[in-house]
């Protein structure tokens, strides 16, 4: 029983303080109960209590770089961060491409998985862009998706051959956009990068490949699924594809709405929020280069206007681990690409909701409600007769982002140092403890 916390749950239109009862597994009443005897009780006052936080964008690492992150710690960080699914991209090693990969993936998941996992297979054989995966095996084996997370499929035939494969399995097939040939730098280009003197990689270079992908995508009928999206104009081609009835949906991640490229430059300013900023740091920091770059503050007002509009389906993390040597190690132009996202995504969308650009709904449905729709899972409501992935959070309690106090094994993120606000005391799947706080 969770006694007398803020429930908040978007699907059953509730925001109000009740109980919840669990038995088996599952929601067995909510409302004001009376104590049951025997129950084991947990108070949750002060705290808001809402379905599991579900990423469908997450790079566990394992197998094949299990010193970047193995599934054990990833999944131990998506409880910490108040996720009880995620979704795991394919680049690994071997390549997540065929259904001995994918039930030698499931055996390590049973084995290690804190929350549940659903995998994501590749769209080519070795993410290599030149022989398409087997779509319907792989699907029956259990992937979600499909995707070449990381690179994008230059062949255009080879890409509506998978989108029509899509069309039939009702499996997004879950786009990384960005022309390989006009991205060959290490942050946005734009003045910052022309004022530190580093190559910057255009909004061209995402906005043409979004652009092929979504005529694709309503040539075939297929379903397109559109991550990462940082640019103005990215969005406002979603936006116009989904009036216009073509079947894509898209995400959009904390980093790319709450921080911009002046961060490159050493700011620790959160745009859209009305926030204490951080000290500044050094500029070039390797932990502020990701993929897609971090973009000007108008492209995040721009990714903010569609994630209100509903052009931008959910918001998810791409949780990017890497080793020290990778990242703090390295110079900027020559460190990996990508940021931990698991323990910091719904702190820094709190602060969203702090600002009044959304409300505590809004966040749940974009974190967990349409994600569990547009996938069919058995998740994100907590419904009487819903499987128990529940979780309890102090919106208000500040924490200091300190690697000792990370799951991950990864603290690659600009957010070291800085303090946060919102906190998960409680994570439970399937009406079992994963973390607690
Ligand atoms: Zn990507």
């Amino acid at each position: 029983m969770i006694r007398g916390g803020r429930l908040v749950d978007p699907a059953l239109g509730r925001d109000e303080v009740a109980d919840v009862l669990i038995q088996d597994g599952r929601v067995a009443a909510i409302g004001r109960l009376s104590p049951l005897a025997g129950a084991r009780s947990v108070d949750a006052s002060g705290l808001v209590v809402a379905p599991g936080l579900i990423d469908v964008h997450v790079h566990l690492r394992e197998p094949g770089f299990e010193e970047k992150e193995t599934i054990a710690s990833g999944t131990a960080a998506a409880a910490a961060g108040g996720f009880t699914t995620l979704f795991c991209m394919p680049n690994t090693r071997p390549t997540l491409d065929s259904v001995l990969a994918l039930r030698d993936l499931t055996a390590r998941l049973e084995r290690d998985a804190r929350v549940r996992v659903e995998p994501i297979a590749a769209i080519t054989v070795g993410r290599a862009g030149e022989r398409l995966v087997d779509f319907p095996a792989l699907a029956e084996a259990g992937a979600v998706g499909f995707s070449d997370d990381g690179d994008t499929t230059r062949d255009s035939s080879l890409m509506r051959r998978a989108l029509e494969a899509s069309a039939t399995l009702d499996r997004p097939i879950m786009v990384h956009c960005e022309d390989k040939a006009l991205a060959d730098g290490a942050m946005h280009e734009g003045a910052v990068s022309g004022r530190l003197g580093v190559i910057g990689i255009p909004a061209e270079a995402e906005e043409i490949v979004i652009a092929r992908d979504l005529l694709l995508a309503g040539l075939t009928g297929g379903r397109l699924h559109v991550c990462h999206v940082t640019t103005a104009r990215g969005a406002d081609q979603i936006r116009r594809a989904k009036a216009e009835g073509v079947r894509v949906t898209a995400e959009a991640m904390p980093h790319h709405l709450l921080m911009t490229d002046e961060w490159v430059g050493g700011s620790r300013r959160l745009v859209n929020a009305d926030e204490p900023r951080g000290a500044d740091a050094p500029a070039e920091d390797p932990h502020t280069k990701v993929n897609p770059p971090l973009r000007p503050e108008t492209d995040a007002a721009a990714l903010l206007a569609a994630v209100r509009d509903g052009t931008i389906d959910v918001v998810a993390t791409d949780h990017a681990p890497h080793a020290p040597q990778d990242k703090e190690h390295a110079s900027f132009d020559r460190a990996a690409v990508g940021l931990s996202g698991l323990e910091f995504a719904l702190p820094l969308m709190l602060a969203l909701v702090r600002a009044g650009h959304l409300t505590l709904p809004d966040l749940l449905a974009l974190m967990s409600q349409r994600p569990a729709e547009l996938w069919g899972l058995d998740s994100g409501t907590l419904g009487v007769g819903a499987v128990a992935d529940l979780i309890a959070f102090d919106p208000e309690e500040r924490w200091v982002v300190a690697r000792e106090r990370l799951a991950t094994k990864s603290a690659n993120t600009p957010l070291l140092g800085m303090t946060m606000q919102g906190r998960v005391k409680l994570t439970l799947v399937g009406g079992e403890e994963r973390y607690a706080g």
